[in-house]
């Protein structure tokens, strides 16, 4: 039996380790010192005034809506490709998912049909980093100027990438990042608010913080707030991963290029279009069957795969099509072509740094033998 092959994994070293111990030996593990230091790696690297760490990246995102003052009723236009969390983060606030559908070769939201989904209730864009690429931003953002639209970048996948030299997650009103194990890095669970507007970063911090005020009194509370902290403990971790990150994604780049030496000229897979002005950061190695593959015969090659112990997945089935989406919006088959389409094509491959040259030549000749 072969040892089996996991889907993702984290990078973590001594240093990570020492660091997380370290904290453990004081008395602060939550609300401390490691808090305002993690959050200065995030404004240090991005080169963004605010940074404010929380407990997750859905959190991140929730809180965002509700700094920009994101009201029942409003609209929101997004991609349909992209994990639930994106548009699940407006929908606390009451506001409708307007899907827009992605381009077949970038697999982002294109731009270019947002214009024709704006109403006279449209607040705000959600632009969604899919896999580490980025989307138009510059066409996003010329768009919501020119209807005065709110842009939230959900760079959730896109730690370390650029889009035209700039770092992803500046690259709209505010961004946001996710900690989650199988993230570029991680702080086990967490995220990361990051924006130039002081008046999103002041409230973001006061509702992290159930509603407390920088200068008030510990039970005095100027709005209600939730508790979205991120403990000592996580940031201790983050900032050690931090500390590392350009050797952490140079290895992940690594894992990449060898996966794509290897599937080179493979005709009957495609991957995701990357243009030329984005610098990519890489989150999943993702795939794309083609055409003469319908979604049941990738269906039975995740299960052939999974059965020779080697992890994957279907990354992603499109938001509209999940159940409550469908029931609450009257979403249904067929909205969304594009994104129908590649979503019943992907196969995600294992990818992590733990991966050697021999754990990838296994995974592909396995891969290839299925097709
Ligand atoms: C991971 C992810 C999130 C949510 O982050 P969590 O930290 O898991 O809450 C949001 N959006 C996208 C696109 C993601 O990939």
């Amino acid at each position: 039996m072969s040892q089996p092959i996991s889907l993702s994994g984290p990078d973590i070293s001594q240093a990570e380790i020492d660091a997380v111990v370290a904290v453990l030996k004081t008395p602060h593990l939550s609300l401390g010192p490691k808090v305002p230091a993690f959050e200065e790696c995030f404004t240090r690297r991005l080169g963004v005034k605010h940074a404010i760490a929380l407990s997750s990246g859905t959190s991140g995102l929730h809180l965002i809506w509700r700094a920009m003052e994101i009201q029942p009723g409003d609209e929101v236009i997004t991609t349909p490709f992209s994990f639930i969390a994106s548009s699940n983060s407006f929908l606390f606030e009451g506001a409708r998912p307007v899907f827009v559908d992605v381009d077949p070769n970038t697999w982002q939201i294109d731009h270019s049909r947002i214009e024709a989904a704006i109403t006279p209730k449209t607040r705000a864009i959600l632009p969604v980093d899919v896999f580490g690429s980025i989307p138009e931003m510059d066409s996003i953002n010329a768009v919501a100027k020119e209807h005065g639209l709110h842009v939230l970048e959900d760079s959730c996948e896109a730690l370390g990438s650029t889009y035209k030299g700039r770092p992803a997650g500046t690259l709209a009103d505010a961004g946001c990042f996710g900690f989650y194990p199988n993230k570029q890095m991680t702080t086990g669970e967490g995220g990361m608010v990051v924006t130039d507007n002081d008046e999103i970063a002041f409230r973001v911090r006061s509702m992290r913080n159930q509603g407390r005020d920088p200068d008030a009194g510990w039970l005095q509370h100027a709005r209600l707030g939730f508790n979205f902290r991120l403990p000592d403990i996580n940031c201790a971790l983050g900032i050690a991963q931090m500390n590392r990150l350009d050797e952490i994604l140079a290895r992940r780049d690594r894992v990449a290029q060898m996966y794509i030496e290897r599937l080179k000229g493979e005709p009957r897979i495609s991957m995701q279009l990357v243009p030329g002005d984005i610098q990519m950061s890489w989150f999943v190695f993702v795939v794309r069957l083609d055409d003469h593959y319908s979604q049941s015969d990738r269906d039975a090659i995740l299960g052939r795969l999974r059965d020779a112990q080697i992890a994957c997945s279907n990354y992603f089935t499109p938001i509209h099509l999940q159940p409550f989406y469908q029931r609450d919006y009257g979403l249904r088959a067929g909205d969304f072509p594009v994104t129908e389409n590649l979503s019943a094509r992907t196969v995600a491959l294992p990818f992590h740094n733990g991966l050697t040259a021999a754990d990838i030549d296994r995974v592909v000749e396995t891969f290839r033998k299925l097709l």
